[in-house]
C-alpha cells in the first residue's frame, strides 16, 4: 500500500443538472475548475443508469443498463489525472422502488433527475493513472 498526504484546498456544495449526465456533469465540473486531486459523493435520483463491472479475468467491463427511475443511496468517487485531464472515478449504489439496490462503477449514460454534490479538491503531488500490467486497469503510478 502506498500514499501520500493530501490537503483540502476548496470544497463545494451543489445540485446536479436535470437531465444531465451524472459522470459527463462530474467530470465537466472538475474540467472548469482545474480540480485535478480530490473526491466526490453525491446523493438523489437517477432516471436511468449504466453501471459496469471489471471481469478480472477477462480484463475487461461488462455493462448493465438500468433503464429505470432509481434512487441514488450513495455515489463515492475520487479526482485525479488521466491522459492529463481530471479524471473521475466513481462508484454507485442505486436502488430501486422496494428497497432493491444495485451498484458499481459508474458510467456514462446515467441520466440525474436531482441530486447533491458534495466535492473536494485537495493539494499534493498529483496522482495520475497509467496503465496497470497486473490487473488491466489503468491505476495510479507506483511512485506515489
Ligand atoms: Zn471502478
Amino acid at each position: 500500500m502506498t500514499g501520500q498526504e493530501v490537503q483540502l484546498k476548496r470544497r463545494w456544495m451543489g445540485r446536479l443538472d436535470y437531465d444531465a449526465d451524472l459522470l459527463m456533469q462530474l467530470t465537466q465540473f472538475c474540467i472548469d475548475h482545474a480540480i485535478t486531486l480530490g473526491r466526490v459523493e453525491a446523493i438523489g435520483a437517477v432516471k436511468k443508469a449504466r453501471i459496469g463491472y471489471y471481469d478480472q479475468q477477462d480484463r475487461s467491463y461488462s455493462y448493465m443498463d438500468l433503464e429505470r427511475p432509481l434512487e441514488i443511496l450513495a455515489l463515492k468517487g475520487n479526482i485525479s489525472l488521466k491522459d492529463d485531464q481530471p479524471f473521475v472515478h466513481a462508484h454507485i449504489t442505486l436502488s430501486d422502488e422496494h428497497g432493491s439496490a444495485f451498484g458499481g462503477h459508474l458510467a456514462e449514460g446515467t441520466v440525474v433527475f436531482a441530486g447533491e454534490f458534495i466535492l473536494d479538491q485537495y493539494t499534493g503531488p498529483s496522482l495520475t493513472r497509467t496503465p496497470d500490467t497486473s490487473t488491466g486497469l489503468s491505476l495510479w503510478g507506483r511512485s506515489i
